[in-house]
């Protein structure tokens, strides 16, 4: 059945018409385009059951949660869907954070009900829409006494023995110690050296996206701690069709542009910076994967699993992502479902679709759908309209 999401409208999101979230709710939801304004921020599109935005039945109005709650075998038997599934639109980096694994998360919901709201672990993967820009995990010990080297203000601060214990012994242990007194510097000196840097970057000689990362978290949080966090983390320049995919206690911040986001639903996070709210910095050091990485080595590859579906497939059980991508010399196509259930949103082109036995209906730029774990799997045939052919995300239960 067809559904509306729930629009977040949160201060990092795109402007108006220049984000994703509100053109895709634009061409599917009548009583958003009522209420559309140029100069609100649409943040995040929510698909699914959450209580804090469940999804609604297009034809009726009714909370999907209803549905689940009177036929639980549409999603499988379970209590409520294991994930939420996303569209987000960004111009303001969001926080740099982490999430607790599922055992944390327990313990930090037992002992701090009032910071840590539920004892879920929230693994997150993240499929770039357009060009996209993220920080992701530590860079590898190597590249990071390159750079806390190169620049004078960053060694200033984090001391040059700290600095050298990274070529001593390039481990976990050294990238651990090197944070640690970041995040234990008094803020005067967080100021005075990102000032000093301000005057090293304004001279244009500098590595091109270095720079622009720089310029982008300064300006929308001056003096914040997580600007020096960009010299620690990797940053990740997606394409449309690539993705991240963020463990437990790998630290990450979404920076700029468009993404599918699918996540196990829970809303615990630890904040490292790029935010006015509150830092668990001690929590945050003790629970942090130090592990170093290279930036190609956090792209999350896809496996392919039908002629034109490639599925992103996390090491974990709670969601897995299709994305279906169908060129315009193709007429028909079917996409399968699972046992318990999918949800499926239209990014680019028309097709006719139809539950196996069941009437008809269109499915559009923006349509999402709600397939129920009753039905097989969805035909589709194919009006193509747009030049890059059809283009669908399939949220699911990973059960593959
Ligand atoms: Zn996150």
């Amino acid at each position: 059945m067809e559904i509306l999401g729930n629009i977040k409208t949160y201060d990092w999101g795109s402007l108006g018409s220049q984000s994703k979230v509100a053109q895709l709710a634009l061409k599917n939801d009548e009583n958003f385009a009522k209420e559309f304004n140029e100069s609100t921020p649409y943040a995040e599109l929510w698909m699914g059951d959450h209580v804090s935005g469940p999804s609604l039945i297009k034809a009726t109005g009714e909370s999907i949660s209803k549905i689940i709650e009177n036929d639980n075998s549409s999603i499988g038997g379970t209590k409520s869907l294991p994930f939420l599934f996303k569209v987000l639109s960004i111009t303001k980096p969001l926080s740099i954070q982490v999430h607790p694994n599922k055992e944390q998360a327990e313990r930090l919901h037992a002992s701090r009900p009032d910071v840590y709201k539920d004892p879920n672990h929230k693994p997150e993967i993240s499929i770039a829409l357009t060009d996209f820009l993220a920080l992701c995990g530590f860079r590898t010990p190597t590249e990071l006494y390159n750079l806390l080297k190169k620049y004078q203000p960053l060694t200033d601060l984090i001391g040059g023995d700290t600095i050298d214990e990274l070529q001593k012994q390039p481990n976990n242990e050294s990238i651990k110690m090197c944070y640690t007194k970041l995040m234990h510097s008094p803020q005067e000196e967080i100021v005075k050296c990102i000032a000093e840097l301000s005057s090293i970057f304004k001279e244009g000689k500098e590595d091109a996206t270095l720079t622009k990362v720089f310029d982008h978290c300064n300006h929308y949080f001056p003096n914040d701690i997580g600007v020096l966090s960009i010299f620690f983390l990797n940053i990740v320049q997606m394409k449309p069709g690539q993705a991240i995919f963020l463990a437990a206690n790998v630290p990450h911040a979404y920076l700029s542009g468009d993404c599918i986001e699918c996540m196990a639903c829970s809303d615990n996070v630890i904040r490292a910076g790029l935010t006015p709210k509150f830092k668990d910095v001690e929590t945050l050091l003790e629970m942090l994967d130090f592990t170093g990485n290279t930036v190609e080595e956090k792209f999350f590859q896809s496996i392919p699993v039908g002629p034109y579906s490639e599925l992103f497939k996390p090491p974990v059980k709670d969601f897995a992502v299709i994305q279906v991508k169908v060129p315009n010399s193709v007429q028909n196509y079917c996409i399968e479902n699972r046992s318990n259930g999918s949800i499926i949103i239209v990014l680019k082109g028309n097709a006719s679709a139809a539950f196996k036995g069941r009437e008809l209906f269109e499915l559009k730029e923006g349509s999402i759908v709600f397939v129920p774990a009753c039905i097989k799997s969805v035909g589709l045939t194919f009006n193509h309209s747009d030049q890059d052919g059809f283009i669908a995300y399939q949220a699911l239960y990973n059960d593959f």
